[in-house]
């Protein structure tokens, strides 16, 4: 089985990781510029992370046979502060031009405030004067749904089509509503917390395949860098066709990423 796990982050993950999601089957991933477990003392400190998801991780991904992309944006985790922010977006034009940036994110709320809003809607004005694909992050817990509301009316305030960003970590209470609005919706899975493989297994039973995708997340914290190839099991066990899985797996991520010239889902 061939697959893409279109959301993880490989700063924070062993070789040894590459090497089993190679064995697992995975061709290409995306990693979306998050938090790293601290916040950046400087812009500098983003500066260097840029250089990580734009020189080393491809490198240290290739020696595996996947093909790693990345997004690049101030996370709203550190966006509490615009000026700090400003600064560290004003270095994202040059990184842009690098081979294998696919988009601006992960960008989003993290706990829905003021300051978070401003640097959202300054990072989709970006996007929008560079048409660049969006990777959208959504709260997490109690406050997803409200979040991935604010996000969606911020992104109608825009020219961004809605078929050129994907809104990430939704869940049974914000699926719908993110794909009634024309977006791509992707279910992050983690090993107990929030959307488990079972549960991702649930969400497609009931809203079918059609702009969805799964991804594991992994970064510094609980995670699993497997959790879609567990996904894949899950829907196996429960009688799903090998078309659905590869829809949910292969095809759908190579549909949006694809609307990058850059992206190569390396499974040819
Ligand atoms: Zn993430």
């Amino acid at each position: 089985m061939t697959y893409i796990d279109p959301h993880i982050h490989m700063v924070s993950r062993t070789t040894d990781d590459y090497r089993r999601m190679a064995l697992a089957g995975c061709t290409a991933i995306t990693e979306p510029a998050f938090w790293a477990g601290f916040d950046r003392s400087s812009p500098q400190g983003f500066f260097d992370y840029y250089r990580q998801l734009t020189e080393s991780e491809p490198a240290r991904a290739a020696q595996y046979g996947i093909n790693h992309h990345c997004w690049l944006c101030v996370n709203p985790k550190e966006a509490e502060d615009p000026g700090f922010a400003r600064e560290v977006m004003s270095l994202l034009p040059e990184f842009l031009e690098r081979s294998n940036v696919l988009g601006i994110g992960e960008i989003g709320l993290n706990k829905n405030s003021k300051n978070e809003m401003t640097i959202l809607e300054e990072h989709l004005a970006f996007a929008e004067e560079r048409d660049q694909l969006v990777l959208v992050h959504t709260p997490h817990l109690e406050d997803k749904r409200k979040g991935t509301l604010l996000i969606m009316d911020a992104i109608a305030n825009t020219k961004l089509k809605p078929d050129r960003v994907l809104i990430d970590h939704v869940e049974e209470h914000t699926v719908a509503d993110v794909l009634d609005r024309g977006f791509w919706a992707g279910m992050t899975l983690y090993p107990e917390t929030k959307c488990t493989p079972q549960r991702a297994a649930d969400i497609i039973e009931i809203y079918g395949t059609e702009r969805l995708w799964m991804n594991s997340a992994g970064d510094w914290g609980d995670s699993d860098p497997l959790a879609v190839p567990k996904a894949i099991v899950e829907l196996r066990r429960r009688g799903h066709s090998a078309e659905t899985i590869r829809t949910a797996t292969l095809e759908n991520p190579k549909t949006f990423l694809g609307q990058s010239p850059r992206f190569d889902a390396g499974d040819a």
